[in-house]
């Protein structure tokens, strides 16, 4: 079990975000830091996987899931192109132990990695 993070907080309610895309098992809402036009963080429900490696050995099921989602959130707010970016680990820049998605469309040309 991941230990508690933000991303919880905004799963349970204690922290609004505005919904992008929501099913039985994912949010998306937006980055409040974005990096692109269309920056939008695809997280799944459940606090039980803090990275994404975590996820794809626990449950692919829902790894593709996020993905699908994230499709949806560039097909309805960008040109359906889109980056799907996932940092693993502090070394790799990962700040919140919660799996989460980075969504990218548009103006991602000069950019190669999201990131400081
Ligand atoms: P990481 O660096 O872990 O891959 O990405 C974490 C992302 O979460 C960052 O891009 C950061 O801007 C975003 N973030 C952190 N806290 C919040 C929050 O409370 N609300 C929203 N909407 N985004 C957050």
């Amino acid at each position: 079990m991941a230990a508690e993070t933000v991303f919880g907080k905004i799963v349970s309610g204690e922290i609004p975000v505005e919904i992008i895309a929501e099913t039985e098992r994912v949010i998306a809402f937006p980055d409040q830091s974005p990096q692109a036009p269309v920056h939008v963080l695809v997280i799944p429900k459940t606090t039980e996987y803090p990275d994404v490696a975590e996820l794809a050995a626990g449950d692919p099921s829902l790894l593709a899931e996020m993905v699908d989602v994230a499709k949806q959130v560039a097909a309805q707010h960008g040109d359906g192109d889109f980056r799907l970016l996932f940092n693993n680990g502090s070394g790799a820049g990962q700040t919140v132990f919660h799996v989460h998605a980075h969504v990218l469309c548009g103006g991602l040309e000069e950019r190669s990695l999201v990131g400081s």
